[in-house]
């Protein structure tokens, strides 16, 4: 694994990196011209922008069915001109279900005898379609109507921004002079049952118990149709956001915008007085989720003349190719003992494809780390450059840290705007947060506030000044604030009305995609929090630091580890195994953790030895991202014991199974393959191999031990194959 290997069409980005510094400083049209330029000069054909850089829709209208169409090579969004305008399709190029909603996204209206009003019933709503830049923007007016086809007097007008893997919608219910509603619902759909993983950031604030800076971690659940045990989700207080995935295959998410009050507060006055169901559906089958603000089972309250809701639908953008194993380390500047070029070259050597410099606390008590938000960190910064310039020549890409929520109070900025920018309880309190006691990482601070330019200015000072790929985002999450500057009224003695700062998270990922160029680097660290819809900017994910159950003596079994380990497998993910494993945790669990990794497809963060190890087990497949990958839900292979699991490399007329045992002692595992399962279904597998065991690697790297497997076997009863404890075996099949 000498090769430095990148997830980007390596010739596209190399045109781009040369070019970088002329990128960062034009504009994004400018940049969408010189694309089309470099294709009109001749780019190899395949060439293409990556996932992370946003293109223009196409658009198509079809009078006949009604049906408007927005696609990018990525995904297909449809809204049904018939239907109220109602978004009735999303679906991934690169996924699995046709449609990830069986029922249209609906808005409606309980009045105040309880009858449900809804727009999917206007046959013929008014409808307006213009580009702004890469956004397309829909407008939609429609009348809210009863079952029955009725009209009402309600009215409700819909803005879609379609941007780059979500649709922000504005919707405006309007109401005639003296309405009594049970309830107002801008968004209920049934999603598909496939989607039966779910998270969800619960909407109580310190009013309600919640503690003061919780960070709002996602509350897990699962809800699968065929399964009775699996309670039903619901809760009167709107959700911030909720995810719900297809583990490892695809997902779909919804999320409020940065004014909470219009969710919370607005219709009922306070929080509490809507509801959130998630519910089994069984005609259509699939999940039933209804958000609704204002919800009462039998008492009207006046609904005012106009109310506004925004918020997101968002997925992830799939490439069609598998994900390599992301190996990644850090470095920092060690008392002024920077890392030496020949580490660096080993680093390569072994495969190591990004580094990033952090440096947040004072970890060598010398008082030399990099302030969050200071200008520059160290006396030597050149000694930093030379650790990128090293970096670069070695093929290896470099970021350095920046935390998206902390200055540190010795700044300049702090002393002047600390009180301003930060987010606050609802004292009006800072939150600064240590790692040892009068130790500071920095304070909280909002991103709906001057923060938020504050914090490009300092990034752009760095990446202009340094040799760098790119940037590693900590704290890339949204948090509730009660400071009342950021809010409508900017008044510092009305009390606040709740927000959070996901429209500026949005805005920040989608100017640091922009700032780095489409063949940039962007790692996002989101323990507890991931989202589809940042995600789809970065080239690499950070999770599992903290959150989730310790492992002690043993590793979890499989369908116990937490969605976030691979998500929905979009992007290349790092597992954070110091999170999971402590200090002194015996080296067999780190290795198990590398496999759990592997069969998740996703690596060990940072890259641990034992990933190393692992790594030339899967030489023999090749180009992993020629191929499609199943994980270890994959249903092609079954293996006759409980704590033994596989995973799928697929390409046309082969298949790679890479079978692991979780236990310390060997297992002789009865092994069978359903070819017709693989993500490339093979008609008649004519021969198997097993291929070399890590453990023989250890000795010999070069020598491949094979043994000839009955394939017939394989695809009926079955094949015995003994897998060593604590260890994995590759089989090759075509
Ligand atoms: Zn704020």
């Amino acid at each position: 694994m000498k090769t430095n290997t990148l997830q980007q069409p390596r010739a596209w980005v190399r045109r781009y990196e040369d070019n970088r510094l002329a990128v960062q400083s034009v504009s994004l049209c400018a940049v969408a011209f010189l694309l089309l330029a470099a294709k009109a000069l001749g780019d190899p054909p395949g060439s293409k922008p990556p996932r992370t850089w946003p293109q223009a829709y196409s658009v198509a209208r079809d009078a006949a069915s009604g049906i408007l169409t927005l696609r990018t090579p990525y995904y297909t969004v449809e809204q049904d001109l018939k239907q109220g305008g109602a978004v009735t399709r999303i679906a991934l190029t690169h996924g699995k279900a046709a449609n990830l909603l069986v029922h249209p996204i609906e808005s409606r209206v309980r009045d105040e005898g309880g009858a449900a009003l809804t727009d999917l019933k206007d046959s013929a709503p008014s409808v307006t379609h213009r580009r702004e830049g890469l956004n397309e923007i829909v407008t939609v007016e429609s009348v809210l109507k009863h079952e029955d086809g009725r009209a009402s007097a309600f009215r409700v007008k819909t803005t879609l921004k379609y941007g780059w893997g979500y649709v922000k919608i504005r919707k405006e219910f309007l109401a005639p002079a003296g309405a009594r509603v049970r309830e107002v619902c801008p968004f209920s759909t049934i999603l598909a049952p496939s989607l039966s993983d779910y998270g969800y950031r619960e909407g109580r604030s310190e009013d309600e118990g919640a503690p003061p800076f919780s960070f709002g971690s996602n509350v897990w659940g699962k809800l699968r149709v065929e399964r009775p045990s699996d309670k039903a989700l619901q809760t009167r207080y709107v959700p911030r956001s909720m995810i719900f995935a297809d583990a490892g295959v695809e997902g779909v998410e919804w999320f409020a915008g940065s004014d909470l009050s219009q969710w919370e507060l607005q219709l009922a006055g306070r929080r509490g007085g809507g509801r959130c169901l998630l519910e089994p559906s069984r005609t259509p089958p699939g999940l039933a989720l209804s958000v609704s603000p204002l919800w009462s089972p039998d008492a009207a309250v006046p609904l005012p003349a106009a109310c506004v809701f925004d918020f997101y639908v968002a997925f992830p953008i799939r490439e069609g190719r598998t994900q390599k194993p992301w190996l990644h380390t850090t470095f920092n500047r060690n008392r002024g003992a920077w890392v030496s070029a020949d580490q660096i070259r080993r680093w390569a050597e072994k495969g190591m494809q990004t580094v990033h410099c952090h440096n947040d606390g004072d970890y060598y008590d010398d008082s030399l780390f990099w302030r969050d938000g200071s200008y520059p960190p160290y006396p030597d910064m050149d000694r930093y450059d030379k650790v990128l310039t090293d970096c670069r020549r070695a093929g290896i890409r470099t970021a350095t840290y920046f935390s998206n929520k902390e200055l540190h109070p010795s700044t300049k900025q702090f002393q002047e705007h600390g009180t301003a920018w930060g987010r606050t309880n609802r004292k009006g309190d800072l939150q600064h947060n240590f790692y040892r006691p009068n130790r500071e990482y920095g304070a909280q601070m909002c991103l709906r506030s001057g923060w938020l330019e504050f914090l490009e200015f300092s990034i752009d000072r760095v990446l202009k000044n340094h040799p760098l790929d790119g940037v590693y985002y900590d704290w890339n999450v949204a948090l509730f604030c009660s400071n009342p500057l950021h809010e409508a009224k900017r008044d510092r003695a009305a009390p606040a009305r709740g927000h959070w700062d996901i429209d500026e998270l949005m805005e920040l990922m989608e100017w640091t995609r922009r700032r780095v160029g489409p063949g940039g680097l962007v790692i996002v660290h989101n323990t507890t929090t991931p989202m589809f819809a940042t995600e789809n900017f970065a080239d690499d994910v950070v999770a599992t630091e903290w959150g989730y159950r310790r492992w002690t003596d043993r590793a979890p079994d499989l369908q116990e580890l937490p969605l976030e380990w691979s998500l929905v497998g979009a992007l290349p993910r790092g597992v954070i195994s110091y999170g999971v494993l402590d200090a002194n945790a015996p080296r067999r669990l780190h290795r198990l953790f590398a496999i759990e990794a592997f069969l998740g497809g996703v690596a060990p963060w940072p890259a641990s030895e034992e990933t190393f190890g692992l790594l030339p087990l899967l030489k023999p497949v090749g180009d992993i991202g020629s191929c499609r990958f199943a994980d270890w839900r994959n249903r092609a292979v079954v293996l006759s014991h409980a704590r033994c699991a596989s995973a799928v490399y697929s390409r046309p007329g082969e298949a790679y199974l890479l079978l692991a045992n979780l236990d310390q002692s060997a297992h002789e595992v009865t092994c069978v393959l359903h070819p017709e399962k693989l993500p490339h279904p093979l008609a008649r597998p004519v021969a198997a191999t097993r291929l070399v065991t890590p453990a023989a690697l250890a000795g010999s790297r070069n020598q491949q031990e094979v043994t000839s497997l009955n394939a017939s076997q394989l695809v009926g009863e079955g094949v015995k194959i003994a897998i060593p404890g604590d260890g994995a075996v590759l089989i090759h099949v075509r």
